[in-house]
Formats: C-alpha cells, structure tokens, sequence
C-alpha cells in the first residue's frame, strides 16, 4: 500500500518540474516542449540528474551545478505542493482494483484544476497576465466533466452568467470611464469557472472575489504598500475563492457573506 502513495507522489513531483516549466516559459510565449531546461543565467543545459525533483535542489543546495547562481526556492516548493495535490486528491479510499474510469477521471479534473490554479496564480502575480494556453486546457477539462455531471441548463447558463457578467461590466466601465477594469485572461476564467459552478456559484465567485480584492487593495494603499495606481492582479483572487469553492464547500457556505443559493 505504502509502495501505491509513494508512486502517486512521485507523479505529483514530476508534474510539479513541468509544470515549473510551463509556469516560467508560458508568458515568455517559450515553447514548453523544447528545447530541455537550461540555467536562466549561464544557459548551461541542466543534466538529467540536476533535475530530479526537490532532491537536486536539495542536493545542488539551491544553486547552478554550472555557475552557482541561487535557483528559486519557489521550483522544490511548486514541486513538493503539486506532490502533495496528487496525495491529497487520489481515491486513496477506494481499493486499487476497484478504482474505475470514472473516478480516475475524477481525480484527472481536480488534479489539474489545482495544478492549473497554482500555475495560474503564480504567472499573474509574476505578469499580470492568464494565459489563454492553460483556461483552455482548464476547458478542455471542466466542459466534459459537466457535461457528465450537471443538466445542459446548469453549464449552459453557468459559462454565459461567469463570461458575459464581466464582460458587460468591464466594456460599460471602459465606455463611462476609459478605465480597464478586468483582463480578458479574467473574463474567460470566470466563464469556466460557470461551467463548473453553475450559475448562482460563479456569481458567488465573482462577488466574493471582487470582495477580497477591495479589502485587500484598499489594506495595501492604507498602509502604503501600493498606490491607487499600482497594476494589481486579479486573478490570484478569483482562484483562491474558487479554489475554496470547489475543494472545501463546506467552509465556503460558512464564510460567505453573500449566501446566494
Ligand atoms: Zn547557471
């Protein structure tokens, strides 16, 4: 049994290396394929045996075999989180025999929701910027799942109220005040995260997270951390509200002061 958790561990592990890779090469519109990983400052090609999740950065104590530039410690930490998501998230409870194509596509979806999520929160953070690259393989993820799960009516107005509420919001905004509001990569999340949630979840969502972004954003010009001109993210808000939403429901009912349902 033990042999089965360390496995799917490992799995997390080597999913969380590319998806360091996708996370570093996506908004710099790099190929995630090729050419293989390089040092960022000497460019030296990392060996196969330099790129061994977590234990190379442990072993290389956080520099370039080559040039000894300091590797990020967010790499063995992207690594180690998406570890943990496979652990977290496997149908452990269900006997490895049992275990049936429906559950394992369950555990598919939700794996890369959250691995999409990270992904998602780090490069807008980073650039402020969604790529269009993972929403639609967030897409290519969440639109069969419910269609399997939910009635046409639930997906079907789900995507149109999480897609157009923003948008019209966001085009009256530019049209009364020349201002952008949100960014497309933002726009077409919430539209995703309808075809997931449904209609009354994404409008949770999207109240919630407008929410969140204005205590937040007016806490950091109070304390001066920013002024009211500063570019600010979006995205790291609508994911962690979803990310609540979708994988601890029950803590969702209790914060939310909205209580749409
Ligand atoms: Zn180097």
């Amino acid at each position: 049994m033990i042999a089965i958790y360390l496995l799917i561990f490992i799995f997390g592990l080597l999913i969380g290396s590319f998806l360091n890779v996708v996370i570093y090469r996506l908004p710099r519109e790099m190929s995630v394929v090729r050419p293989r990983s390089s040092c960022t400052n000497c460019g030296k090609q990392i060996k196969w045996y330099q790129n061994i999740p977590v234990f190379s950065y442990l072993i290389l104590r956080g520099k370039c075999g080559e040039c000894d530039v300091k590797i990020g410690i967010k790499y063995p930490l992207v690594e180690l989180l998406v570890g943990i998501f496979a652990l977290l998230l496997f149908p452990f409870d269900i006997p490895i025999l049992n275990i049936t194509h429906l559950d394992l596509f369950k555990f598919i979806v939700e794996f890369s929701i959250a691995c999409v999520f990270l992904a998602h929160f780090i490069i807008d953070i980073e650039h402020q910027l969604l790529p269009d690259k993972l929403n639609l393989y967030l897409l290519a993820v969440v639109a069969p799942y419910a269609f399997l799960s939910f009635p046409p009516h639930y997906w079907v107005i789900g995507g149109l109220v999480g897609f157009l509420g923003p948008y019209l919001v966001t085009l009256l905004f530019l049209k009364l005040r020349g201002v952008v509001g949100l960014g497309g990569g933002d726009i077409k999340l919430f539209g995703i995260l309808g075809i997931l949630l449904g209609p009354v979840g994404v409008i949770n969502t999207i109240f919630m997270s407008s929410l969140a972004g204005s205590v937040i954003g007016l806490l950091l010009i109070a304390t001066k951390k920013m002024n009211k001109d500063t570019a600010l993210a979006f995205g790291p808000y609508i994911l962690v509200v979803a990310a609540v939403q979708i994988f601890f429901p029950e803590v969702f009912e209790l914060i939310n002061p909205f209580g749409f349902n």
